[in-house]
């Protein structure tokens, strides 16, 4: 084992391991990247409406979905396979 620094790839000022790390890691699945998802509003079930006529859902806004962290990769947006 040498001291030289020469495993670090300068040109992508990145070191062998994490460009080892890019090659394994994939878009995540579940989010396509984003690190959030979108779940169906539990309080209104998905229709955005409120408890009263006219009115919006307060959870979700009236989108009828809400936007959560990703559990697959955890708000990364990337997996590492392994
Ligand atoms: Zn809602
Ligand atoms: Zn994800």
């Amino acid at each position: 084992m040498s001291n030289k620094n020469d495993d670090t790839n300068e040109f992508y000022g990145m070191t062998q391991k994490e460009m080892q790390d890019q090659e394994r890691s994939m878009v995540c699945p579940d989010c396509e990247g984003k690190g959030k998802v979108f779940l169906t509003c539990m309080a209104c079930n998905g229709s955005g409406e409120g408890m009263a006529d006219g009115t919006r859902c307060r959870s979700c806004g009236g989108g009828g979905r809400e936007q959560v962290v990703c559990e697959t990769c955890e708000g990364e947006g990337n997996i590492i396979e392994y």
